[in-house]
């Protein structure tokens, strides 16, 4: 029975020190140690012996067991660590290679647009000031000389959160919420540039579009400011020989009220498809601000006098990069964005 033991052993240590593979210590493994391998056949042997024997027998048997296992396992570790090591000696990392490249993105066009807007007025001293979109119909509508049941509402396709809360139509109530914070201190010069909503969706009009309002306060402030500033602003972003023109309008919160339109950047007011023939493109809205505005915003109209003007972002981008439908800046098709 010894005999038989040692045999299997030397046999099996003999395996162990030749194996150069995992399968062949599995073979091993199943051969000696497996549900009919030869220890487990040995030892099922030992129930014919005396007891003394079989304790004996047995104990050795199970010793052997342990043993085989325990330098199995340890040979299976070397076994996987000598093929980590091959591998990583096969792939060898040559650090001199050229990098992959990295595709390099672009600034959207509306945010490029925006940027050279706000460019333009700080470099005549207006500050940038911001607002929540989430807005008190009071600043949205009312302080802008728009009281409840005003017809002017109407213009403006309005989300309401409820009776008193809107998601803002315009960056205006950023006007009543600057004159607000800054009363009585003159002069204000701010832009507000900003995210606005309003129940539209075609070419031309989008939920989402961006405005940049404009606010002057001062005291003598005249029509000829509006006029000398927004002029040299349609220059800056246009072209310097560009032509401008004012033609009357209406907007509550300013008195008088005036559209201010450039000569045609496409056809140079000879008149084509974008101008629809006359020669003319309608860029902003602006006018001298309400007296009742200036009320609420905290300031005497009797010393005070200002202008405001408003002008959508995209409409911008549009006529300045020959853009004809507007829902391509919101795609997100890199073919188009690609082209800025
Ligand atoms: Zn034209």
């Amino acid at each position: 029975m010894l005999s038989k033991l040692s045999e299997i052993k030397d046999r099996a240590e003999k395996i162990l020190q030749e194996a150069d593979s995992m399968e062949k210590l599995n073979e091993l493994r199943v051969k000696t140690l497996g549900r009919k391998g030869e220890i487990t056949v040995l030892l099922r042997t030992l129930k014919d012996l005396s007891p003394e024997i079989k304790a004996q027998m047995g104990q050795a048997a199970n010793q052997f067991k342990m043993q085989l296992e325990e330098m199995i396992n340890q040979k299976s570790e070397e076994l996987k660590q000598e093929q980590l090591q091959q591998r990583l000696n096969a792939e060898k990392i040559d650090v001199t290679l050229p990098g992959m490249p990295f595709m390099r993105g672009s600034k959207h066009p509306l945010t490029r647009v925006s940027e050279e807007i706000r460019d333009v007025f700080i470099g005549m001293g207006f500050n940038v000031a911001e607002g929540p979109e989430i807005e008190l119909d009071y600043y949205n509508f009312e302080a802008l000389n728009m009281p409840r049941n005003h017809p002017a509402r109407d213009m403006q396709d309005t989300f309401y959160i409820n009776d008193d809360v809107v998601v803002r139509t315009h960056t205006s109530p950023v006007q009543v919420r600057t004159m607000e914070k800054m009363s009585p201190h003159l002069p204000i010069r701010i832009i507000v540039p900003g995210k606005v909503y309003r129940k539209d969706d075609d070419a031309t009009h989008s939920p989402m579009f961006q405005q940049v309002e404009g606010l002057v306060l001062d005291e003598r402030i005249t029509l000829a400011d509006l006029k000398g500033t927004l002029m040299n602003f349609a220059r800056e972003i246009f072209e310097a020989d560009l032509k401008v023109r004012f033609r009357p309008s209406y907007f509550p919160f300013t008195e008088p009220s005036a559209e201010m339109d450039i000569s045609c950047v496409n056809c140079r007011g000879v008149g084509c498809r974008v101008c629809s023939h006359t020669g003319w493109l309608e860029i902003l809205g602006a006018g001298m601000v309400n007296p009742r505005v200036l009320e609420y915003g905290g300031y005497d109209p009797e010393k005070v006098t200002g202008f405001a003007f408003g002008m959508g972002i995209e409409r911008i981008a549009m006529l300045k990069y020959g853009i004809n439908d507007l829902r391509l800046f919101f795609d997100n098709d890199r073919r188009f964005l690609q082209q800025f």
